[in-house]
């Protein structure tokens, strides 16, 4: 069997399926078990592939098809350009959710439009990292403080930032830059009630929280049942978290900060008034790629 047809099975297996995206799923999967990139599958083509290579791609494919998505299979994900690692311990960073760090990134740009921005910011439900990392990858001089309730979600996060980031290595304390991102276990903001070591207020929260009513959760897609039920569940109507973060975030904001939050497209109308029960100011939304709103964004009075 060559190159090809391997990917052709694979990709007919997952339309058969009804998985969105059958060509790059399978592409991804035998570009895994060859070492090599999904570019260089197109020119191998007419080889032929291993009897072993092509064992360990069905085996791939069985756990695709049994609802397991390439990420968790992979163990990585690609967000803003970075490659996360990725587990059944965190949620895998969405391309949605790329919408939240341009609006982090369109607040936190300086007047002059220079990247010198010393700013102190907050990532609540940080997860794999993936909003924290990718600002601080982008603004290096930003002093980034996340959190997350999991400590194994914390796990990843951590060792996702010492990759992407560098780190502290063993036995160069001094010498080596500290921890570029703060990682501090908790529920929201309760650590801040404690500030020993962590400051108190922000130029800038972001959160991507968990969003989803528990009700859709029955009906989500097998793959997305298999992520983090800690993530995902938002309690009733999906704003149990969303309501708290609005609530406490005015007392850790500094004057003229910004609170920022990744939703649900349809949660947005209650949201806003939400924020404008609170006091809130100049909220605003931001679609994703596919046109919907799917961040807010409001200011506290400067
Ligand atoms: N966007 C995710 C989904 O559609 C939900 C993420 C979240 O709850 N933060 O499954």
């Amino acid at each position: 069997m060559t190159i090809r047809e391997a990917l052709a099975q694979g990709a007919g297996f997952f339309k058969s399926a009804d998985i969105d995206t059958p060509a790059l799923d399978a592409g991804l999967l035998l570009a895994e078990v060859l070492h090599t990139s999904r570019a260089s599958l197109i020119a191998a083509g007419p080889d032929s592939i291993s009897e072993e290579n092509y064992r360990s791609f069905q085996a791939l494919l069985e756990r695709r098809l049994s609802g397991e998505c390439v990420a968790y299979i992979l163990g990585r994900k690609e967000f803003r350009g970075l490659e996360f690692t990725v587990t059944p311990a965190v949620l895998v960073p969405r391309p949605d959710t790329e919408t939240l760090v341009e609006a982090a990134l369109e607040k936190l740009a300086t007047e002059d439009g220079s990247t010198d921005n010393r700013v102190k910011i907050l990532d609540l439900c940080t997860g794999s990292g993936a909003v924290a990392i990718s600002l601080k990858h982008e603004l290096p001089r930003l002093e980034v403080w996340a959190s997350d309730i999991s400590e194994a979600t914390l796990e990843i996060a951590r060792a996702n930032a010492t990759r992407l980031l560098g780190g502290r290595p063993l036995g160069t304390e001094l010498a080596a830059p500290a921890e570029p991102i703060h990682f501090f276990q908790g529920d929201l903001f309760a650590p801040l009630k404690n500030p020993s070591l962590l400051p108190t207020h922000y130029s800038l929260i972001v959160s991507n929280p968990p969003y989803v009513c528990t009700g859709e959760i029955e009906g989500l897609s097998p793959e997305v049942r298999r992520e983090p039920l800690l993530a995902l569940d938002g309690g009733e109507d999906g704003l149990d978290l969303i309501r708290r973060i609005i609530a406490e975030a005015p007392a850790h904001l500094l004057p003229g900060g910004w609170l920022l939050l990744e939703a649900d497209p349809r949660q947005m109308k209650a949201i806003a008034a939400l924020l404008e029960t609170k006091g809130y100011k100049k909220i605003q939304t931001y679609r994703d790629l596919s046109g919907q709103e799917r961040v807010i964004g409001a200011s506290i009075n400067e």
